[in-house]
């Protein structure tokens, strides 16, 4: 169910434009308008989940999906060989800023580890 309130249900509704560089029927794939890495893309569920902690069980394929989805769209962009990090950030406290369920993908530059 769509959130009325929600920045990416409004990307997904058309309602707020968005650079698109993958849909399907279960999720979307945006540019990340503040990018951190040359290639930065977030692969965001057409359902809206809040984060991570709102998953349940019945959305454990919708979760591999993001997952193959975030690694198809890496390689598409061209970034299979350098590599490439997934990362989804839980809570405000882990600098979660949208709440409706996200993987950011992020490559094209080195990436440093632990991340801050
Ligand atoms: P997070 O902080 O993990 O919730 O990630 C939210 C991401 O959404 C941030 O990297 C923002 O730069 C990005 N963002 C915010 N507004 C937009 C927008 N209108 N289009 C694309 N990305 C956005
Ligand atoms: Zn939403």
């Amino acid at each position: 169910m769509a959130d009325e309130n929600c920045l990416f249900c409004k990307i997904i509704a058309g309602k707020i434009p968005g650079d698109f560089v993958h849909q399907d029927e279960r999720c979307v794939v945006i540019r990340d308008i503040n990018p951190q890495a040359p290639g930065h893309v977030l692969v965001i569920p057409r359902e809206h989940l809040e984060s991570l902690d709102d998953a349940s069980q019945k959305d454990e394929g919708l979760l591999g999906h993001l997952l193959r989805v975030a690694a198809r769209v890496a390689n598409d962009l061209g970034h299979g060989e350098s590599g490439y990090r997934t990362v989804i950030n839980t809570g405000a406290g882990a600098g979660q800023s949208v709440f409706h369920l996200h993987v950011h993908v992020l490559a094209g530059r080195p990436l440093g580890w632990p991340p801050g």
